[in-house]
């Protein structure tokens, strides 16, 4: 027989029963695209090659194989064993339940998102979750942006465009992803007016940097990094009192959205939401989905003429925070009023998760794995917070060490599905369970007896 011939026709190929149901996932025009590729390659191949037996079941195999590359999803799921609980590039926030059911129901349906039910007519999206935030914040207003960098844009453009800013230069950062404090003000058209220097900033240096061009002094949480001995910076109540005493507004951008939830050593020296209001702050910017745990999302809350006029500024249409994003932040929210987000919202309860918690499943999660011939020991060592919150807290824990070829064990377990992200540290591969759901612990199991498979001596 003729190599060709022995090459079924793809529509043989069509009516297979395995290849109807990769029709019926993929499509007609891929399946038949991946079918056409296959025959295409065996052709080139049976020209020096003797025909298979099985030549219409391994095209049929090798097009499923095809279509599974093909259309993988590019954002998968992804199992966090660093400790770094508000990982910047796994996500950051994972949500609580209540918050990710909230906002899949939304998606799928209509919904009240711009609808006012009691007047039955046209409303506005920024008062949802307004209410729970003002509760929370003790704030007169707030509403919502897409990110905490976009917060702080709006804020800018909204309140001091064309006008001066004074901030110290010791708040001068880069935090990260690009946002670079004095970029942003740039783009706001608001006038940077540096004071001060990289280590002390008094009051006085604001006092003298005051004219009739100044709209606002703004504090910028420094995030990421920490400057320490000869430092001083004024407190927020010393600008507030300048601030009212020569009509200029006090801004400051807090960073992480922290509600003083959980309780925790590691974030004792992070500034509170409620303090920096209570201190007098006009307005402040924070993002939804570090330490508040929600997602993605800037909230400015603050006065209600200063949220008024950022609620109206133009650019609001364009830096506008979708409907998921409004009802995942609510039902967060909501777990805040109940009193309950130390239990039910996943950032907050990673980090008061104690070392003696995390010491139990780490022993579970070693024994079973020396069980499966795999040498794990568990041992001290630290989570950490992420996101540029609290950058120098670390949050003691106990940690699976697993004593086989780091680099290789390391990639292999990214290599999963769903991939298991783990550090290095001394040369071995190091679990810590704080950041995985209880639930998953079996998973990580099973993962890392899977990338083992071909490093075990
Ligand atoms: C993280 C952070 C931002 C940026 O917030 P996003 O939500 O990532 O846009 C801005 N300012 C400070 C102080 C931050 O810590």
């Amino acid at each position: 027989m003729s190599t060709f011939r022995a090459i079924p026709s793809i529509e043989q190929l069509r009516v297979r029963e395995g290849c109807r149901a990769l029709e019926a996932i993929y499509g007609r025009d891929s399946l038949v695209a991946a079918l056409r590729t296959e025959a295409d390659e065996w052709r080139a191949r049976l020209a020096n090659e003797p025909v298979p037996p099985d030549l219409a079941e391994l095209i049929e195999a090798r097009t499923r194989q095809r279509l599974e590359r093909l259309h993988a999803p590019s954002l998968v799921e992804t199992i966090n064993a660093t400790g770094v609980i508000v990982h910047t590039n796994l996500g950051r926030a994972p949500l609580a339940e209540p918050a990710a059911d909230r906002a899949a129901a939304i998606a799928a349906g209509y919904s009240n998102l711009e609808y006012d039910l009691e007047q039955g007519k046209r409303g506005r999206r920024d008062t949802h979750a307004e209410r729970l935030l003002v509760r929370l914040s003790g704030a007169e207003a707030a509403v919502i942006v897409n990110n905490n960098a976009a917060a702080t844009l709006i804020a800018l453009a909204a309140l001091a465009s064309g006008r001066e800013v004074i901030i110290s230069r010791g708040e001068l950062v880069e935090i990260g992803g690009g946002f670079r404090v004095p970029d942003v003000m740039a783009q706001s058209g608001a006038i940077l007016r540096e004071v001060g220097t990289t280590n002390r900033t008094r009051a006085a240096d604001y006092a003298a940097a005051i004219t009739d061009r100044t709209a606002m002094i703004l504090r910028v949480h420094p995030s990421n990094f920490r400057i320490d001995g000869f430092t001083e910076r004024p407190t927020l109540e010393s600008l507030v009192a300048l601030g009212r005493r020569f009509n200029v507004l006090v801004a400051e951008d807090l960073g992480s959205g922290y509600f003083g939830v959980p309780e925790s050593p590691a974030l004792r020296d992070e500034p509170r939401v409620t303090s920096s209001l209570a201190s007098g702050a006009d307005v402040v910017m924070f993002s939804g989905d570090k330490l508040l745990g929600g997602p993605q999302a800037g909230i400015i809350a603050g006065t209600l003429e200063a949220i008024g006029r950022i609620r109206t500024h133009p650019l609001m249409r364009a830096l506008r925070a979708d409907k998921m994003t409004y009802a995942a932040l609510e039902a967060t929210l909501e777990e805040y009023a109940a009193g309950r987000a130390v239990e039910t919202v996943p950032v907050p309860r990673m980090i008061a998760l104690t070392a003696s918690e995390i010491n139990r499943r780490a022993e579970t999660l070693a024994e079973r794995l020396n069980a499966a011939g795999i040498r794990a020991d568990v041992i001290d060592g630290f989570s950490t917070i992420g996101g540029g919150s609290a950058p120098e807290s670390r949050i003691p824990t106990r940690l699976v060490a697993i004593a086989l070829p780091a680099e290789r064990l390391e990639a292999r377990l990214r290599a999963q599905r769903p991939p298991v992200i783990a550090r290095i540290e001394q040369g071995r591969v190091l679990i810590d369970l704080r950041t995985v759901r209880p639930e998953k612990d079996d998973e990580v199991l099973a993962k890392v007896i899977a990338a083992s498979a071909m490093l075990l001596p």
